[in-house]
C-alpha cells in the first residue's frame, strides 16, 4: 500500500508530461499521435533523457541541452499540478475505478484549459475523444450510469446550444461540447452545477478585469477555464446540494 502514493504521483506527472505535449501540438493544428517531440527553438529532436518529467528540467537547469535556451516553467508546473492531482483525487476516491474516471476528467480539463488559452481553441481531439471515454466508463459501471451520461451529455450540449442561439455568440461549439463532455462524466445535474458555477466564476472575473481597466465590455473571456473550474467545483457540491434537496442518494450511504 505504500508505494501506491508514489505510484500514482509519477503516472501523474508523466500525464502532465503528456498533456503539455499535446497541448502545445492541439494549439498549432499538428497531429497528437504521431511524430517526435522537437525543441521548440532549436528543433533538436528530444531524446528519453529530454523527456523524464520535472527531473529533465531540474537538470538541464530549465534550458535546451542543444541550444540552450529557456524553456517555459509552464511545462514543470503543469506536471506538478498533475502530479498534485491525481495524489489528491486519489486520496478522495473510495475505488481504484471511481480514481480512474475522475483523474481522466482532471486531465481532460487540465488539457482544455491550456489549449483555450493559448489558442482559444477546445478540440475535438479533447472533447469528443472525453465524451466517448465518459460514455465507455459509465457503460462499464465505474461512474454515473449510462442513462446519467447520456442525458448529461445531452443537457450539457443543450444548454450552450441555447446560450449561444440567445447571446448571438456569447459562447461557441466548442463550449457546448466541452460541456457535453462533463455531462457524459457527471450527470445532467453536474452539467448543470458546472454551468452555474462557471457563470458565477466568469462573472466574478470578468467583473474584476472591467474594474481594474484590464478589459472592455467587448473582450471576449475564454469560457473553457471556468467550464473546467465549474466542473472540479461542481464534482464535490452537486452530490451535497442533491443530497440537500433529496434527490440524492440519502446520507451515509
Ligand atoms: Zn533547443
Amino acid at each position: 500500500m505504500g508505494l501506491v502514493i508514489p505510484f500514482v504521483a509519477v503516472l501523474g506527472m508523466a500525464v502532465g508530461s503528456f498533456v503539455s505535449a499535446a497541448v502545445y501540438r492541439l494549439a498549432r493544428g499538428i497531429t497528437v499521435v504521431r511524430g517526435r517531440s522537437r525543441c521548440p527553438h532549436c528543433q533538436h529532436v528530444l531524446g528519453a533523457a529530454d523527456l523524464v518529467p520535472l527531473v529533465s528540467y531540474v537538470w538541464s537547469r530549465g534550458r535546451c541541452r542543444y541550444c540552450g535556451v529557456r524553456i517555459s516553467p509552464m511545462y514543470p508546473l503543469l506536471e506538478v499540478t498533475c502530479a498534485s492531482g491525481f495524489v489528491l483525487l486519489w486520496l478522495a476516491s473510495a475505488t481504484p475505478a471511481m480514481w480512474v474516471v475522475r483523474a481522466t476528467l482532471f486531465s481532460l480539463l487540465v488539457a482544455l484549459v491550456l489549449t483555450d488559452l493559448q489558442a482559444g481553441t477546445l478540440p475535438d481531439a479533447l472533447t469528443v475523444t472525453g465524451l466517448m471515454l465518459a460514455t465507455g466508463f459509465a457503460a462499464a459501471g465505474w461512474s454515473v450510469g449510462l442513462n446519467q451520461a447520456l442525458v448529461g451529455a445531452a443537457v450539457g450540449a443543450a444548454t450552450i446550444l441555447v446560450i449561444v442561439w440567445a447571446s448571438r455568440g456569447g459562447m461557441g461549439i466548442g463550449d457546448a461540447k466541452m460541456l457535453a463532455m462533463i455531462g457524459a462524466f457527471l450527470g445532467p445535474w453536474g452539467a448543470l452545477g458546472t454551468l452555474v458555477w462557471g457563470s458565477f466564476l466568469g462573472s466574478v472575473v470578468g467583473a474584476g478585469l472591467l474594474l481594474t481597466g484590464r478589459a472592455t465590455r467587448k473582450t471576449k473571456l475564454p469560457f473553457g477555464p471556468f467550464l473546467a473550474a465549474g466542473a472540479l467545483l461542481a464534482q464535490w457540491t452537486v452530490p451535497l446540494w442533491l443530497r440537500f434537496v433529496g434527490l440524492g442518494a440519502p446520507p451515509g450511504s
